[in-house]
């Protein structure tokens, strides 16, 4: 189930608990390069990210966090591997939350960590990755399948809880859509931590994205999952992109614009391509709950309209009527649509 329980990253951003399912990114600059790195936060954020995390592997990137963090707009996630050091660096350059491995730091980096996270009031990701999971683990299942990184999780949780640290989310992320599925699903059912989900390594922009809108849909459709990133071989932006249409199509998104249209048939009187794909264009910005419907004929088209703020529909070749909230508006030719559209949404 979604996580009762609530953690904070530093600043106050919550997860779990019932806080909105929040969507991440990371960057893909030179930490280092911090003009760089800031400007990619900031276009991050207009798209619609709520939380970024920037790879830390070294001193300057973990230094370089402090001018990083102090500019961004949201949530700063440090992802430190090996060398509790960085991590700890990372910390006191004020990230909000660090993503490590705890399998990978060893027992004294781990007590050094959390001792830095606590008076920081930074909060960790847990980060298990079936690539990443620990060799005693993998010869007692054979692969690093979802049992593996489950129990890995479990373990590293309770190495946390028992330094008296509780403000942390976990991961459990394998490529494999199914195997991800089920170690959330056992995961979720052993822990009440807020749990960040994901498909890692999912692939290039098309496959990745039915990929990561599968695993990550499956989840939340079962009420698991409460910050999620989608990874894609692919401009961070196409992540954000991914990330709201999964949110949008289950209702978890507020202030966006749910575009409903037909695939079209030989009834089709209008172009419902060109105008639906000019209408996800129009509305990529619009910050406003409305669902708009475009088909292509009267077969559907008065009904749908009927159940949308705004309706469209093929009336007569080349000619719309169009319907708002339920009231006829007027019949256009298409080529006007696209004007009278905008009418509406800046009066609705
Ligand atoms: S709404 Fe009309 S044009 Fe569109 S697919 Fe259905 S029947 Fe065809």
């Amino acid at each position: 189930m979604h996580s009762k329980k609530r953690i904070a990253l530093r600043g106050g951003f919550a997860i779990g608990g019932g806080a909105p399912v929040s969507i991440q990114t990371m960057t893909n600059t030179k930490t280092e390069d911090v003009a760089a790195t800031i400007a990619q936060i900031e276009s991050a954020t207009q798209a619609g990210c709520d939380i970024i995390r920037a790879s830390c592997p070294n001193r300057e990137a973990a230094s370089a966090l402090r001018e990083i963090v102090s500019n961004s707009p949201i949530p700063i996630v440090a992802d430190v591997h090996f060398d509790y050091r960085l991590a700890i660096d990372a910390i006191e350059s004020g990230a909000h939350c660090i993503r490590i491995n705890p399998g990978n730091m060893g027992d004294v980096g781990i007590r050094n960590i959390v001792r830095a996270a606590l008076d920081h009031e930074c909060a960790i990701r847990i980060g298990i990755n079936s690539g990443s999971v620990e060799q005693s683990i993998i010869q007692k299942y054979g692969e690093p399948n979802a049992d593996a990184m489950v129990e890995s999780a479990v373990i590293n949780a309770k190495k946390l809880e028992d330094l008296g640290f509780e403000n942390f989310k976990i991961s459990v992320k394998s490529s494999d859509v199914k195997e991800s599925v089920k170690a959330y699903r056992k995961l979720a059912s052993i822990v009440d931590y807020p749990l960040h989900l994901g498909i890692t390594e999912a692939g290039p922009l098309f496959p990745g994205s039915i990929k990561s809108a599968i695993g990550i849909g499956a989840l939340l459709m079962d009420g698991i999952g409460n910050t999620i990133r989608v990874s894609l071989s692919s401009d961070i932006l196409d992540e954000i992109k991914t990330a709201r249409q999964i949110l949008r199509s289950l209702g978890m998104l507020k202030n966006t614009v749910n575009i409903v249209s037909c695939p079209t048939c030989s009834r089709t009187l209008i172009d419902v391509i060109s105008i639906s794909n000019e209408l996800e264009t129009l509305c990529g910005d619009i910050r406003k709950d409305l669902k708009i419907s475009v088909l292509g004929c009267v077969v559907n088209g008065p009904g749908e309209a009927m159940n949308s703020d705004i309706g469209i529909f093929g009336f007569s070749t080349g000619h719309a009527k169009i319907m708002v909230k339920g009231t006829e508006y007027g019949t256009f030719h298409q080529r006007k649509l696209m004007k009278e559209i905008k009418k509406i949404i800046d009066q609705l």
